[in-house]
């Protein structure tokens, strides 16, 4: 996906739906799908109807937007999803989900997505020891995450631990957020997965 510049909650309004890309504002009444809960545009009030192929494409770039992630990188996940034994769409998320920047943001180390993506790429985090600055590292069972020693320091992740009282760490993953790390205990199931994406169209649309 290309990085948006326009307000990003334009983007959850145009799918009428959270995609928690702001952090703490989502969970706030300052939400603008809470505040206006239709499209963006002139049209954005009038009546919206979509084909069967317009559907399966919103539910795809709603997935897109939640993650991140560019439309060649997003088809090259389906296809290892497509490849990989099981139920497509649901291994599709759990890839998407095993992204550093989805686990970091899961974690509580970051406060949205595109902060986790931030931080990676300035160099702030360590997979098992090791530096990984690319947000789109798959982790694996077992792989710890953690803040690398020099950046702990920084006022930032002070303020995310400060603020992240309303963000759970879900099950599937570990965090100690005193010494700014985690685990990668399991993989989500589809039920732990809380997103607001309907997966069985976005394999309709990629196997037409
Ligand atoms: Fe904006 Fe977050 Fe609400 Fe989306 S969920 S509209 S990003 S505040």
């Amino acid at each position: 996906m290309g990085r948006h510049t326009e307000a990003v909650c334009r983007l959850c309004r145009r799918e009428k739906d959270k995609l928690y890309l702001k952090g703490d504002r989502c969970f706030t009444d300052k939400c603008a799908v809470v505040r206006h809960a239709y499209p963006p545009g002139e049209h954005g009030q009038g009546r919206q109807k979509f084909s069967e192929y317009g559907q399966q494409l919103r539910e795809k770039q709603k997935a897109r937007r939640i993650y991140g992630v560019f439309e060649r990188q997003f088809r090259r996940y389906f296809k290892e999803a497509d490849r990989r034994r099981g139920v497509t769409g649901e291994i599709l998320l759990q890839l998407l989900e095993s992204r550093l920047d989805s686990v970091v943001y899961r974690m509580g180390l970051a406060r949205s997505r595109t902060e986790a993506r931030q931080l990676i790429n300035h160099g702030h985090f360590q997979v098992n020891g090791r530096r990984v600055d690319i947000p789109s590292f798959l982790t694996r069972i077992g792989d710890e995450v953690a803040v690398q020693e020099k950046s702990k320091s920084k006022p930032v992740f002070k303020q995310i631990i400060d603020e992240r009282d309303q963000q759970t760490v879900v099950d599937w993953l570990e965090a100690d957020h005193e010494k700014l790390q985690g685990k990668v205990i399991r993989i989500p199931q589809r039920e732990e997965i809380d997103v607001p994406v309907t997966e069985h169209l976005i394999v309709e649309l990629y196997s037409r």
